[in-house]
């Protein structure tokens, strides 16, 4: 039994009535449990970063980038047992959980910076009218609930903490219940650097932890990621109180294929964005369209290449797939096999859970996919790419928009001109021209239409916990 809640620089058993089993995806079994946080449990939590605001916002903004340069110093030192346990829990390859630790790392050092040049952007405000002055302030928003899933957890939550302490707002993030183990470094850490008590508490649970949280009044803003259908009850509740509220939700995202690609770098791409985390991104690249006259030979060498890719547990050998991280996304993901079965889709690889012990699936391709198949309409979260032909790039500009998510794609084309083309055109937060899954603390992070409201990352990922306030003077 694990003591894993964080409150008011005090580390707590769960109240709640939840029992939260942690497991190992690869061997599909449990090997840590904890008690969810009760409804009192947030109260204290939210209290405790009320309590913490005056504090935490009258610090320079030089001194919150020191306590985030520690943030990332104390990651580092951290490497080998956050490695371990996002292996462990969420079952990825040792490159990947390597990738996550370095790119939280590097998000905590990007707010650092940022907010060592706050102070040189509380600027004068030129006026036309004559006799008054006016000011600029980016003031904290105040406490902030963050609210992440379970595929990236350590990068996710770095992506809501650095820019929020950084703006000097106080905060309760409430992890994933699938992944809870990861993001206690956070509260080890702020222990470590002496954080003030209260400015980061840390709350486990499910849904109804989650659910007292963002309905929880004491709250100034709510920045939540994970599915569409929570994101829309996290903003009913921020709608019934009239606060704001950053949702990163889910996506299906196109990857464009023309036919000057040389193919076997074009296969490259596409198996990665929609094989790394095993799928489990809220920006795989699940939907393929491929130019017609290059389908034919691109087709069967990426059947060739998935069939080919080394799935198993990343704790017991190298890896290219581990398993799907919950027993809830493997059922879900062979549920959209069935359905597959069902519409009568043309199967060209994997398309079966494996007969093994854990959780997993064979990397997918659907090919010749409908363009109203649940399958091409749907979120599936894991492995499963689907396939579909297009003549001219107008038919590939009108196909890729035609979903109601928007959060990413990519362009593959070596006219740089027609991808630049095609980029602009696309209904989407982010576009990686010849590269894939490509995400950079400097640029942002975010969808349009069902993928979500605001920006992570960047400038605009600290602005979304800034408030701006104007003073203006009558010079009379
Ligand atoms: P989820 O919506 O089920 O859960 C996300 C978080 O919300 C968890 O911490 C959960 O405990 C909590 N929660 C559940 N019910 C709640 C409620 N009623 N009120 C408040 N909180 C509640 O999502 P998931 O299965 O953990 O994650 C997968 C989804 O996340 C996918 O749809 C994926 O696309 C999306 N996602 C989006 C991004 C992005 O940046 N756009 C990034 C990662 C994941």
């Amino acid at each position: 039994m694990t003591t894993s809640h964080y409150i008011a620089g005090r580390w707590v058993e769960g109240q709640g009535s939840d029992c939260i089993s942690v497991n190992d995806p690869a061997l599909g079994q449990p090997f840590a449990e904890l008690m969810a946080a009760s409804a009192a449990q947030v109260d204290q939590a939210v209290a405790a970063a009320r309590g913490a605001l005056p504090v935490w916002k009258a610090t320079s903004a030089s001194e919150r980038a020191g306590y985030l340069r520690g943030f990332a110093e104390q990651l580092g030192q951290r490497r080998e047992a956050l490695i371990g346990v996002q292996m462990r829990n969420n079952g990825k390859p040792r490159h990947e959980a390597e990738i996550d630790l370095d790119d939280a790392i590097a998000t905590f050092n990007y707010y650092a910076e940022l907010a060592e040049q706050l102070p040189s952007k509380n600027r004068e405000v030129p006026l036309a009218a004559p006799g008054f002055t006016a000011r600029t302030r980016l003031e904290p928003v105040g406490v902030v609930g963050l609210i992440v899933p379970w595929n990236f957890p350590l990068v996710t939550s770095a992506w809501k903490l650095a820019p929020a302490l950084a703006a000097g707002c106080t905060v309760v993030l409430k992890p994933s219940e699938v992944t809870p183990l990861v993001e206690q470094a956070y509260g080890q850490i702020a222990d470590a650097l002496s954080l003030p008590a209260g400015v980061l508490n840390i709350v486990n649970g499910k849904a109804e932890t989650g659910a007292a949280l963002s309905n929880h009044t004491g709250l100034d803003k709510l920045s939540f990621t994970g599915s569409n259908n929570v994101g829309s009850q996290v903003m009913r509740s921020a709608s019934a109180q009239c606060r704001p509220v950053t949702l990163e939700l889910g996506g299906k995202s196109a990857i464009v294929v023309f036919d000057d690609c040389d193919v076997d770098q074009a296969v490259e791409w596409i198996v990665a964005g929609i094989t790394w985390n095993a799928g489990q991104m809220c920006s795989a690249t699940s939907r393929l369209l491929v130019q017609d006259s290059i389908a034919d030979a691109l087709l069967p060498r990426l059947q060739a290449t998935l069939e080919k890719l080394r799935v198993g547990n990343p704790l017991t050998g190298e890896v290219d797939m581990g398993p799907l991280t919950s027993q809830a996304q493997w059922l879900k993901v062979a549920s959209y096999f069935a359905t597959a079965r069902e519409e009568g889709l043309q199967c060209l690889a994997g398309g079966k859970a494996l007969d093994r012990d854990g959780w997993f699936v064979s990397p997918t391709l659907y090919a010749d996919v409908p363009n109203d198949s649940r399958l091409w309409t749907e979120e599936i979260f894991g492995p499963v790419l689907c396939a579909r032909r297009f003549a001219t790039e107008e038919q590939a500009i009108a196909e890729a928009n035609d979903s109601r998510f928007g959060l990413v794609a990519t362009v593959c084309s070596a006219d740089l001109a027609r991808a630049e083309r095609v980029a602009d055109a696309l209904e989407v937060g982010h576009v990686w021209i010849n590269s894939v899954q490509a995400v950079f603390v400097e640029t942002s992070w975010g969808g349009t239409k069902g993928s979500g409201i605001g920006r992570e990352l960047g400038p605009w990922g600290l602005s979304a916990y800034q408030s701006v306030k104007h003073v203006t003077r009558c010079l009379g």
